[in-house]
């Protein structure tokens, strides 16, 4: 039978969903999409629709980012009967709601930071005196990833504060902070399937925040990525999915929340264990253009079986490793140039000169003459993964695809995947 996905959405995460879909066998449609989707798959056919989700035919619909369903596109869609992966409205406050998550995460005796939320500026500065360093600074509302100040500095700290409760960084976002307690440890993106009930993992992946090497400069959306974990066996995923991620859930059911699509938990494994620091209720990206490219089996079952709520398999993987390197517009995050020339990608959008292994995900491009060249449009622009025996063969490997990609400002990070390829050689 042939099968019609849905994937709504525009950037990196969606091109690894619509050609993780595709690989599964089924047609995939991208709406919005993006020019550089398009691409010849072995099985399958991937195209790109303008029009309202809602307006798409399609057997199953999986929503990739956080705002259309904190505005409750997969309410609307499945109150028209459509099968749906991404959590409805109620769900989504996990993501859209800072405050509301930490709520439910005490509710639920998951372990995470201890937290303040505040709408005053001079109880902020009263609860950070008391705090030792990294202040830890976040908006209550949606920012993107970008809302988030870590420092040693306190005054940096009373400054973020102020420019935050005043909307003048972030809007209405910024009205109300959360300060947390500063977590020091190794980072994990763990990203689970849920049908209502039950939640099966995804691989874990490491991401990597800040815009520059060695974690300094300002986070970001995110700006590479690597899968496997070394040292992070099955059994402790389960694990963590036990510690993080299903009283969440059943938290959520009890709370009247039937929750079906994915569930990220972004852990911090401190010396007194893992903790989360945050929840998102899709996929992250570009955690997913290494944790898809690695999936192997009928992806689009177990996410048919997710959103009918009647999840029985798991995702399944390939022992192979995969490292993404994210290529951002000069100036990215603060303010991204757009209309930069990209040399080095062919027709399809992928590399001009093939490297085995490669794809190149396309997020902040556009291609104003449909002949012509891509050009940037936006924040992160690509994102190229590679697959390899090792991490460090396939962190090679990306390095060496992305730096045959150029355009005026580029801006990268040489440091993606780095230390746990190191760790896997011991
Ligand atoms: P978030 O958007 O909440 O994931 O935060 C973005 C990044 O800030 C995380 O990936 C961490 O690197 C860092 N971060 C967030 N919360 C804390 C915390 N409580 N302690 C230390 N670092 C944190």
């Amino acid at each position: 039978m042939s099968r019609r996905v849905l994937v709504v959405g525009s950037g990196g995460r969606e091109h690894a969903l619509a050609r993780a879909i595709c690989a599964s066998g089924a047609d995939v449609i991208v709406a919005p999409g993006n020019p550089g989707m398009p691409a010849t798959m072995a099985t399958g056919t991937i195209a790109i629709d303008a029009r309202p989700p809602e307006e798409i035919a399609a057997d199953l619909v999986v929503v990739g980012p956080e705002v259309p369903l904190v505005d409750g596109l997969a309410d609307r869609l499945r109150a028209a009967g459509r099968l749906v992966v991404g959590p409805g409205a109620d769900g989504a406050r996990v993501e859209g709601s800072k405050a509301y998550m930490k709520e439910l995460l005490v509710a639920a005796g998951v372990p995470t930071a201890r937290h303040w939320t505040i709408a005053d500026a001079a109880e902020a500065a009263g609860i950070l005196a008391e705090l030792s360093p990294p202040y830890v600074i976040k908006t209550d509302g949606l920012a993107a990833g970008k809302g988030v100040l870590v420092t040693d500095d306190l005054d940096e700290a009373l400054a973020d504060v102020a420019d935050k409760l005043s909307g003048a960084s972030f809007g209405d976002a910024g009205t109300t902070v959360v300060i947390e307690e500063g977590l020091t440890g190794p980072e994990c993106s763990l990203i689970a399937l849920c049908d209502g009930e039950r939640a099966v993992a995804f691989a874990p992946a490491q991401d990597f925040k800040r815009a520059l090497d060695g974690d300094l400069g300002p986070n970001t959306g995110g700006m590479g990525a690597y899968s496997p974990m070394p040292g992070l066996a099955a059994a402790e995923v389960d694990d963590l999915m036990d510690v993080a991620v299903r009283p969440t859930l059943a938290a959520l059911r009890s709370a009247g929340v039937d929750y079906r699509g994915l569930l990220y938990a972004g852990l911090m494994l401190t010396p007194s264990g893992p903790k989360v620091i945050e929840f998102n209720v899709r996929f992250g990206d570009p955690e997913a253009q290494v944790v898809l490219p690695r999936v192997t089996g009928d992806l689009v079952e177990v996410f048919r079986q997710a959103a009918a709520g009647e999840l029985a398999d798991a995702p399944t993987f390939s022992d192979e490793a995969a490292v993404t390197v994210v290529l951002a517009a000069a100036g990215y995050p603060a303010s991204p140039q757009v209309g930069a020339t990209i040399s080095g990608l062919g027709p399809d959008g992928q590399l001009a000169e093939p490297r085995p292994g490669v794809t190149v995900f396309h997020a902040g491009t556009s291609r104003p003459d449909p002949d012509g060249p891509f050009v940037v449009s936006g924040g992160r622009v690509l994102t190229v993964t590679a697959l390899g025996p090792t991490l460090a063969e396939a962190r090679a490997t990306a390095y060496a695809a992305a730096e045959s990609i150029a355009f005026e400002g580029r801006q990268l990070r040489h440091d993606i995947a780095a230390k746990a390829a190191e760790e896997e050689s011991r």
